[in-house]
Formats: structure tokens, sequence, C-alpha cells
């Protein structure tokens, strides 16, 4: 898979987070965040499994992290709020979590 297109996907689960799951109570899984990323990116052939790598990354990023596993099912809470803002940069909307380092997701520039 392209950098690009992996970049893609990781902007596109903190976009649905963001809209859907943003509340550091919550629970949510690889599950419900697959079946949204599937409708607006019909064009890419993901599987679950694909998605694993993804989930690791934002882990590591200090965005989500796991907190229990059935099988494939993978449930996630949130480490801090997620806020939208607009890299001067890169001119893309982005979503980051309040307790992560300050670097945009998209062109990796800290703002
Ligand atoms: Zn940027």
């Amino acid at each position: 898979m392209s950098d690009v297109l992996s970049t893609q996907i990781l902007l596109g689960i903190r976009k649905i987070v963001f809209d859907k799951f943003n509340d550091i109570t919550i629970r949510f899984t690889n599950d419900e965040i697959f079946e949204v990323l599937k409708i607006q990116n019909s064009a890419i052939s993901l599987t679950i499994d694909d998605m694993k790598p993804f989930f690791d990354k934002l882990h590591k990023d200090g965005f989500l992290r796991p907190i229990a596993q059935n099988f494939t099912t993978q449930w996630f809470k949130l480490f801090g709020e997620v806020e939208k803002t607009n890299c001067d940069s890169c001119n893309n909307e982005i979503h980051i979590g309040k307790l992560e380092e300050r670097i945009c997701p998209s062109c990796k520039i800290s703002i």
C-alpha cells in the first residue's frame, strides 16, 4: 500500500472518530470504523485484517488505545478528546487528540 493511501486512510479514521465517537467515556470498535470507512472509500479494497496496522499506528501516536479484543473485533477508547483544526502548511482539515504531539497527521509538520 502506498504512503499516500495509508495517510488517506489514517486521516479518514481520525475524521470518523471525531464525527461519531468523540467522547473519552465511550468505547468503539474497529468494525464500526471500518464500516464507515468502506462506505466513504468504496474504491479502496480493504478487509478488516488490513486495518490493524492503522489502529496500531494511531495507538503509537497517542490518538486511541485498545482496551479489549475478541477474535477480529477490537475495542478502543480515546486517550483524549479530539479537536478539529486546519493545518496552515498543507491546508488540510485534520483531527488531533488533545494529548497527542502537535504534528499534522497529513504533512507531518509541527502545528
Ligand atoms: Zn499539514
